[in-house]
């Protein structure tokens, strides 16, 4: 339920008002909105047993209107005004510039995440990505340096001054990666894992939550509900391919999102190409599109030598493809969303 306040509701009005919606067992938020001066209040909870009567009745309200989504937090419905989040002076989001988050899958050796720090920062990467938890198929394969790849991103961050992202696989972790990450990342496979979010929607850093690979679009948003819903408000929305019926790719590239996010949600839209198409070659072209379409950022798997990898290897690109992909950002930018 929507609740607008007439222009200048007194504090003692408003405050009466706040405590009729709260005396339902009903949380209210206060909304951004883009138009006029009066304050909008969002109630959250189920208010199918309430008569929108009951508050418009109340000194201070002009209007009281039902609202039907249900993923109020993340929403455009409740939240006109998108969200830009911030991280280690970066900024992410609309009117921003396209930001760049690359690196390995994984986090292998001190060497390899400095060198490839480095490289991908001369490129115009600003958030290294790297993988210190890995969440691998089939059991025995490489899972990753755990808080020695930590320590390793850490040292990278230092030297480069770029900002860190890193996966959480499970809510035993997040007070030891929030010691060293920037920014969350919530792999595909865990967009469903609740007690996570919960632990995250109580962290101070961003979380970059991926979309699972056979979730629908408000099965998604509902997991960015969950985060906010515990107090963090920085969500970054990361589509990463789906599972359809064409195997003949490794997921398939969910672009159509890219519009419909927009328009259902105002938390910012980043894109995964390397783990769509599991292949350097289509890494490229898919980037494109989805810069094209307006992404606000992207996160792709990067190596100075794929074939050295212990995982991902056959979609990682080489830095200096990295570089093709900042500049064509940098032409759209320009000339396409007009951002100087
Ligand atoms: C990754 O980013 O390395 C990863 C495992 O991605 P996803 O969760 O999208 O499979
Ligand atoms: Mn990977």
């Amino acid at each position: 339920m929507l609740i607008k306040c007439e222009e200048g509701i007194n504090d003692e009005n408003y405050a009466r008002l706040i405590q009729e919606v709260e005396k339902h067992g009903l949380k209210v938020d206060k909304l951004s909105r883009l138009e006029g001066i009066s304050i909008w209040l969002g109630v959250r909870g189920d208010c199918t047993k309430l008569s929108t009567q009951e508050f418009s009745k109340l000194p201070g309200v002009e209007d009281v209107q039902r609202v039907s989504s249900k993923f109020k937090l993340s929403g455009r419905q409740y939240h006109q005004v998108s969200t830009v989040v911030e991280v280690g002076g970066v900024k992410i989001g609309e009117g921003h510039p396209t930001v760049f988050m690359a690196g390995p899958c994984a986090v292998e050796s001190e060497e390899q995440i400095m060198r490839i720090a480095k490289e991908v920062k001369d490129q115009g990467a600003v958030i290294l990505r790297g993988g210190a938890w890995k969440p691998r198929t089939y059991p025995g394969h490489f899972e990753g340096l755990k808080e020695e790849g930590l320590v390793y991103l850490a040292k990278a961050k230092r030297e480069t001054g770029l900002p860190i992202i890193t996966e959480v696989m499970s809510s035993r972790e997040v007070e030891l990666i929030g010691r060293y990450t920037d920014i969350f990342q919530v792999g595909a496979r865990n967009m469903q894992n609740y007690d996570l979010l919960d632990e995250l929607g109580k962290a101070s850093k961003p979380v970059l939550l991926k979309r699972g690979t056979d979730a629908d679009i408000d099965v998604f948003l509902g997991a960015a509900d969950r985060i906010i819903d515990g107090g963090n408000k920085n969500v970054l929305l990361c589509l990463r391919g789906i599972t359809t019926f064409d195997r003949s790719q490794r997921y398939t590239a969910d672009l159509y999102a890219i519009p419909d996010l927009k328009r259902k949600s105002h938390l910012p839209i980043i894109f995964d190409p390397s783990h769509a198409a599991g292949r350097r070659d289509y890494v490229p072209s898919l980037a494109r599109m989805a810069i094209a379409g307006g992404v606000d950022g992207l996160i792709i798997e990067t190596h100075y030598c794929p074939s050295e990898a212990l995982c991902d290897g056959a979609q990682m690109i080489l830095p200096k493809d990295l570089g093709e992909l900042v500049q064509f950002a940098r032409n759209i930018e320009k000339e396409v969303r007009r951002i100087k």
